[in-house]
């Protein structure tokens, strides 16, 4: 037997005189972290099972208890922290790859934070959101060159396959199986009342759920699990996922626990048996095949639905972008490395990728510079926190974006990283009934609805602060932008000027 040499990563602090012994912290910690001593009549905690969720803290009735990073010092030490001895210890327990779930929380610079907007002042006033008509709609979809109109207005050009999205926002791929039915369900109702989609990531698409297909992208993987013509027709596009941000260049695994009956039907595998989809797609080795590819989906839906690509942010995104305008995607998805996941090698989460402010600059201007831009969408994914981060990315360049961990957080997510161990205790990251039935899509839905239209009023107050009052006009805007604590080569990549200037 070799020694577990770990140390707890949390202290649970209970204050004696507040508890009442109500035992809701004992019930609701599926990690057991709470346990009843009758004997003596104590409720104790074992402080290295906690991941720090904070639903005791949340949910006890008297604030009797506090989480606090476990007091644990090791000598002064730059290189060899706490943290990379904590994996030492636990590689050298298990013999395992590291996982990790949610995105990379390391501290790279996050751009968004580096780059201000602009307010109108004096000349070209400012909007009033409030009093003023003010356009948040986009179209997703390839645009024609030239829109003919007959000599009454009407639009003679046939558009290509459009998804129309009320606000640029959309929610991120999340598969039924990483996430819970009713998660998945929350996301589907709210996208529907919102008028924007959700995406059901690589599990298929349980048949309750096809009542929200105009709300939702349909995604087709590696693993191609739960595709067939009648999924690919359900949605309102088809998203063929070659990367993802969180784990670029490897392929995806759900843990066989996870599969029960309902997530078995739905991605058409046995239950119990571990859903493994392979790092490349085995029929995808040129841009010819990608092409190929997006024909055969383009096909089998009768030509009537967009098919996006999604690439996860690597260091030639731009020429990949490139190929995949011309292999005929009518939009393309970029995710950054800070985007979420449910579990990915903690190495690969940290350590691989580039950030998606830098990519999607590059992309949108080497789209520009080959003239192809208005062939394709773009949309990026990957650690978008609010309204800001929304003008920030349509200014540099973005049609739309995906958001994940916002939306998990609305849901109730604490971000404790600890979404691959299927425990989740708001109910989201988990297939476990009992934990499943915590979240209550009737209600959580509504939480999802007012974080966008929170945002959507937030994007028209800055929209109007700049005077323009459609978010299309800011589409690739970069005067709009001006950089803080950037050196010349990322205001170069960023394409942006420094503040003052
Ligand atoms: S939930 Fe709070 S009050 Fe109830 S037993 Fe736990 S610590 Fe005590
Ligand atoms: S989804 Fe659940 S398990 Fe995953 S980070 Fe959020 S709270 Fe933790």
């Amino acid at each position: 037997m070799s020694l577990d040499f770990n140390s707890p990563a949390f202290e649970v602090i209970r204050n004696e005189k507040k508890c009442i012994q109500c035992k809701v912290c004992v019930r609701q910690c599926s990690n057991k972290v709470h346990s009843y001593d009758d004997e003596d009549n104590v409720i104790c905690s074992d402080d290295i099972k906690c991941v720090n969720c904070h639903r005791c803290v949340v949910l006890c009735p008297t604030r009797a208890l506090v989480i606090k990073k476990y007091p644990l010092e090791f000598r002064e030490n730059a290189n060899w922290t706490g943290a990379v001895l904590d994996e030492i210890y636990k590689q050298s327990q298990t013999g395992g790859v590291l996982l990790s779930s949610m995105g990379n929380p390391k501290s790279f610079p996050i751009y968004w934070d580096k780059m201000l907007l602009n307010a109108s002042q004096v000349t070209n006033p400012s909007i009033d959101p409030l009093r003023e008509p003010m356009e948040t709609k986009v179209m997703i979809g390839r645009k024609p060159e030239k829109l003919g109109f007959d000599a009454k207005g009407k639009l003679l050009t046939k558009m290509p396959p459009q998804v129309e999205l009320s606000v640029p926002i959309m929610f991120s791929a999340m598969s039924y199986g990483s996430i819970s039915r009713n998660a998945h369900e929350s996301l589907a109702k709210a996208a529907t009342e919102l008028g924007i989609c959700y995406n059901t990531g690589e599990g298929g698409l349980n048949r309750d759920f096809y009542k929200y297909g105009k709300n939702t992208i349909v995604q087709v993987a590696s693993g191609r699990f739960g595709v067939h013509k009648e999924y690919l027709n359900a949605g309102a596009a088809i998203e063929i996922k070659i990367g993802q941000g969180a784990k670029p260049g490897i392929g995806g695994h759900l843990p066989g626990r996870k599969v029960g009956e309902d997530v078995s039907a739905t991605r058409m595998i046995p239950v119990g048996s571990d859903a493994i989809s392979p790092a490349p797609h085995h029929d995808i080795y040129s841009i010819e095949d990608l092409r190929q590819l997006i024909f055969s989906l383009k096909e089998a839906t009768n030509y009537g639905k967009p098919v996006f690509v999604k690439i996860a942010a690597v260091h030639n995104s731009a020429a990949i972008a490139s190929g995949i305008v011309r292999a005929g995607a009518d939009a393309i998805v970029i995710d950054g490395f800070r985007g979420g996941t449910g579990a990915a090698p903690t190495r690969v989460r940290d350590n691989v990728g580039i950030p998606i402010e830098l990519a999607l600059a590059a992309i949108d201007q080497r789209l520009r510079e080959e003239e192809i831009r208005n062939e394709v969408s773009l949309i990026i994914a990957g650690s978008i926190r609010n309204s800001a981060d929304v003008v920030k990315a349509v200014a540099l360049g973005a049609d739309a974006v995906y958001i994940g961990s916002a939306a998990v957080a609305a849901l109730g997510c604490h971000l404790c990283r600890s979404c691959s161990t299927g425990k989740c205790n708001w109910g989201i990251a988990t297939q476990e009934p009992e934990l499943v039935k915590r979240l209550n899509p009737d209600i959580m839905y509504k939480r999802l609805v007012n974080l966008i239209s929170a945002w959507n009023h937030e994007i028209q107050e800055l929209l109007g602060g700049m005077g323009i009052n459609a978010i299309d006009s800011l589409r690739g805007n970069r005067l709009m932008l001006r950089g803080i604590d950037l050196n010349e080569k990322e205001l170069g990549i960023l394409g942006i000027k420094y503040a003052g200037e």
